[in-house]
């Protein structure tokens, strides 16, 4: 299990501020989520003003 970021992504740049693994990077048009990396915590789908991140 892991959260993804959908294209409704404005790169705003929170959601990776926010991740406490550090999982979060910006890619090409939007931010992206190590799916390795990531805890399942659900602080960016909190975060996030667009509700970008989902849960898989
Ligand atoms: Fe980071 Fe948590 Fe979002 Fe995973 S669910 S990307 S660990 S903030
Ligand atoms: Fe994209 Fe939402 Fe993260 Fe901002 S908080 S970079 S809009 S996923």
């Amino acid at each position: 299990m892991a959260y993804v970021i959908s294209d409704e992504c404005v790169s705003c740049g929170a959601c990776a501020a926010d991740c406490p693994a550090g999982a979060i990077s910006e890619g090409d048009g939007k931010y992206v989520i190590d799916a390795d990396a990531c805890v399942d915590c659900g602080a960016c789908a909190s975060t996030c003003p667009v509700g970008a991140p989902q849960a898989e």
